[in-house]
């Protein structure tokens, strides 16, 4: 029954980045040993310093980086081990945001049409109920529908990341790893992304990883968060609990440096 409820299961996951070709460069031991469990609809968090490997984590999560050891299962597939049919089905249902909302977007596709483009190569439904559900993603994402023909240097940094999104949930993906998607934008555009994110988990039970290196963002919208150090979780938990009562002292540092706003 526990494991019904389940979306994500990363058992003792390990990954290292070779020297290159020559082998000449050291290898990097970029996850050591990492085992997480993520619930159906959830939003974990990923948080620790740069380097710490959250983005391989996303990466393994996505299929991008194959662990050297260990297992995964991921929306009740294995990222490393996909037949054909299970790759389609599995690139439906595992959507990312990067950080870099502009480099994702094709320059050359209004962002109406880089919004459909997924529903396209996935045939899904008539084209006329593409151009609707294209509209009923721009207004999910709080987009007006006039910015459909626009190109996304015409956009703003909030705008393409809610265009980002859009893209991203053109499929009903059950996964979504969103790897530091408010890092580029102003702080108050932040916050109105991060709403954002928290609405459509609510409406849509989406589970969400959500990498990010800032502890406020995490305390604000995760359920559950991963701490990292240096390739490993060094402590899990319940987000509430593990930023008021850290346990391990690298926890304790990262708290303890955000900084607090002070009233005088
Ligand atoms: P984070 O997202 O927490 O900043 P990363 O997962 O990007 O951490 O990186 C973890 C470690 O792996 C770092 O030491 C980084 O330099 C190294 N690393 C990441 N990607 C590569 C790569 N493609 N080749 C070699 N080393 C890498
Ligand atoms: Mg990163």
């Amino acid at each position: 029954m526990l494991a019904a409820c389940r979306m994500i299961a990363v058992t003792n996951v390990t990954v290292s980045y070779g020297g290159g070709v020559l082998r000449k460069a050291p290898t990097v031991t970029a996850l050591d040993n990492v085992s997480l469990s993520v619930k159906a609809g959830a939003c974990h968090g990923l948080v620790g310093e740069s380097g710490s490997g959250k983005t391989t984590l996303g990466r393994v999560l996505l299929g991008l980086v194959r662990p050297d050891r260990g297992s995964l299962v991921v929306g009740g597939l294995n990222p490393a081990r996909l037949s054909r049919r299970e790759t389609a089905t599995f690139r439906r249902s595992v959507q990312c945001v990067f950080q870099d909302s502009g480099a994702v977007l094709n320059p050359r596709l209004s962002v109406g049409r880089s919004v459909r483009e997924g529903l396209d190569i996935h045939r899904c439904g008539e084209p006329a109920e593409r151009d609707a559900a294209v509209s009923r993603l721009f207004e999910r994402v709080g987009l007006s529908q006039a910015l459909a023909s626009r190109f996304p240097h015409q956009l703003s940094g909030g705008q393409r990341q809610r265009v980002n999104l859009a893209r991203a949930l053109s499929l009903s993906p059950k996964i979504l790893v969103a790897d530091e998607p408010l890092s580029a934008l102003d702080v108050s555009v932040q916050a109105q992304i991060l709403d954002l994110f928290a609405d459509i988990q609510r409406q849509t039970g989406l589970t969400i990883i959500l990498i990010t290196h800032d502890l406020k963002v995490a305390r604000e919208i995760c359920d559950t968060v991963s701490v990292l150090q240096a390739g490993q979780i060094v402590e899990q938990g319940g987000a509430a609990e593990v930023f008021a009562h850290p346990k391990h002292r690298y926890t304790e540092r990262l708290v303890k440096s955000v900084p607090t706003p002070k009233f005088c």
